[in-house]
């Protein structure tokens, strides 16, 4: 992983500024070089606390709310290894997630931002990343079950598929809703599925439909 740039720490303490707490966490914020994921144009507000397009509609997600919910991740009882994402996008969140944890599994349903992420993985030298170009609302059976789940757009319901494909003892984190959302944990005790509300957020949908 590269090493902190001055800018992705001073992310970092923001960050810590604004309640994230989780060193594992913070490291991998600064560590990471978030301009590597944003359009050129758009490069100087790679280190500002903001969500930004990276075109088709998508954006890149604030590093409060991924840093948020990887902390919620790393707060599973279960110990969370291996993680699987919805949502690639520009691949920021996934990179986060791959320098915390052991293997990352990743789902996109747009084909050249899904390119684009893959090859920015390879650039950071990340090598415990699969990824792949479907519908997130079906999960990844053929890899399930997971020790998380993470979900970067907004689901009009919980996507049945996700909650089965979780280990017992994993955890879901997933912002549910429409104009109106609110980002919500789910923890699987065997059949018994606890739920509860972590904080309102804003994300791009999760799309039902076919594949770009
Ligand atoms: N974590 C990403 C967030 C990108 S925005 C980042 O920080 O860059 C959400 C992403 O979810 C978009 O790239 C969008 O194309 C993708 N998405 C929306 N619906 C999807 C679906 N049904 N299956 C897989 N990906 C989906």
């Amino acid at each position: 992983m590269a090493l902190s740039s001055r800018r992705g720490l001073q992310l970092a303490q923001l960050l810590e500024q604004e309640g994230v707490s989780d060193t594992r966490v913070l490291s991998a914020i600064a560590n990471i070089p978030r301009e590597i994921f944003i359009p050129d144009a758009l490069k100087h507000k790679a280190y500002q606390n903001t969500a930004l397009p990276i075109g088709q509609g998508q954006t890149i997600s604030q590093p409060y709310i991924v840093a948020k919910m990887t902390e919620l991740l790393l707060q599973s009882s279960n110990q969370p290894k291996k993680i699987l994402e919805i949502g690639t996008g520009s691949g920021y969140q996934t990179a986060v997630l791959a320098g915390i944890f052991a293997q990352v599994f990743s789902v996109e349903r747009i084909k050249s931002l899904q390119f684009q992420a893959k090859r920015r993985m390879n650039q950071l030298d990340f090598h415990n990343i699969s990824m792949k170009h479907g519908d997130g609302w079906q999960g990844w059976p053929s890899k399930a079950p997971f020790d998380a789940i993470i979900v970067t757009a907004a689901a009009a319901e919980l996507p049945t598929a996700l909650v089965q494909q979780l280990n017992d003892g994993g955890r879901l984190i997933i912002p549910v809703g429409d104009a109106e959302q609110s980002l919500k944990c789910i923890d699987r005790k065997g059949e018994t599925f606890k739920e509860r509300t972590i904080e309102p957020v804003r994300f791009v949908p999760l799309v039902a439909g076919d594949l770009l």
